[in-house]
């Protein structure tokens, strides 16, 4: 194997020996013969790439001297790479991949990275091959990230994606697309929030529950409509009185093994709680041996999240558009457990209000 021309992947200038022609010399990068032993090759600035038979020609790296890498590559910093190289991620970028067994010409130093100098093997694009044509869904598709689905307008890199994860917007379209979606969002999760509440308050077997981590423990559960069906204060001394009144009566505490019938009443229902599941009755129930009494509030039949969607805010806005993700704004259930029965009461009449109107509107189509 011969040597390396040393201006290989230099800028040069390539000047016809037998000067008198007056051909002005030929301006390009130095490339490696395409086979071992064949010419090297100048791939000029206008882009064609031609041959050069060393005894026929004078081949000077512009600039004179070029830094070169440890491995004595020509060494290009940012800014300063010929477009007749690149790195394979440019290559990519150009949409074209190495060619089996190409070998890097130069190297890129690039002085920019947040973790110090990285340096990347340049490579000659005249000898990358390119990737196959797109097919026409492809081109379909790079069409459409490059079209705001708003306004149509058009542009050479992709939009970011909207709010809905499929349409893309220019920059004057994407806040006005975040509302719609925000909206039509709200709209829905309203629909839902009404629905539920109007299924509660018509469900004769649904009943509000209320209970308490302090001790003693509360249990109280009404029917949505306001009547107790049961009220207890869950304690071993049971000579002390229960902090809390109910229909103008004192709570006496009671003995859980005593509560057993009773908590047993409102195992079959559909209770309805704030958040908190009812664990800590359970566990008194087991504890006074009767571990088959649970009580168990489906997901969806939690009043917290339900409220919480019905009166979410707007998100807050990044720069043009929404954050795709934000939270709800938390609805915080009264401290006092009767406060917090009665805000129930209040937000699923206010929910289901919303239901029966829409069942007006319908009607009235
Ligand atoms: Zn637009």
């Amino acid at each position: 194997m011969t040597a390396q021309h040393p201006a290989i992947g230099l800028r040069v200038t390539a000047t016809w020996r037998d000067g008198a022609s007056g051909e002005p010399p030929s301006a390009g990068v130095l490339l490696p013969p395409a086979e071992p032993g064949g010419p090297l090759r100048l791939h000029l600035d206008d882009d064609t790439v031609i041959t050069l038979a060393p005894a026929e020609w004078t081949i000077t790296p512009v600039p004179a001297t070029w830094p070169r890498c440890p491995i004595g590559r020509p060494l290009y910093r940012p800014g300063q790479i010929p477009h007749q190289l690149a790195t394979e991620q440019g290559l990519r970028y150009r949409r074209h991949h190495l060619a089996a067994g190409q070998p890097p010409v130069a190297t890129f130093k690039d002085t920019r990275g947040r973790r110090g100098n990285t340096t990347f093997p340049l490579y000659a694009v005249a000898d990358a091959e390119p990737f196959a044509p797109r097919a026409d869904h492809q081109i379909t598709r790079v069409v459409q990230a490059r079209t705001c689905s708003g306004c149509g307008a058009r542009r050479e890199h992709p939009y970011p994606l909207g709010l809905d994860g499929r349409s893309r917007y220019c920059t004057d379209c994407a806040a006005p697309a975040a509302d719609a979606w925000w909206q039509a969002h709200r709209a829905a999760d309203r629909a839902l929030a009404a629905e539920w509440a109007h299924g509660v308050l018509g469900d004769p077997a649904a009943l509000l529950v209320i209970s308490t981590p302090t001790w003693p423990a509360l249990l109280h559960a009404t029917t949505p409509h306001g009547l107790t069906v049961a009220s207890l204060a869950l304690g071993e001394s049971t000579t002390r009185q229960a902090p809390w009144q109910v229909d103008g009566q004192r709570l006496q505490v009671v003995d859980p093994v005593h509560a057993v019938p009773s908590v047993r009443a409102l195992a079959g229902r559909r209770l309805i709680v704030w958040d908190t599941p009812l664990a800590r009755v359970n566990r008194l129930m087991s504890d006074a041996g009767a571990a088959d009494v649970r009580l168990s509030v489906a997901e969806r039949d939690k009043f917290g999240p339900h409220l919480e969607r019905w009166r979410a805010e707007p998100p807050p806005r990044h720069g043009t558009t929404y954050r795709r993700v934000w939270r709800w704004a938390a609805q915080q259930p009264p401290h006092d457990p009767f406060e917090q029965l009665a805000a129930m009461r209040d937000g699923l009449s206010e929910m289901a209000a919303h239901h029966a109107a829409s069942d007006h509107e319908g009607a009235a189509r």
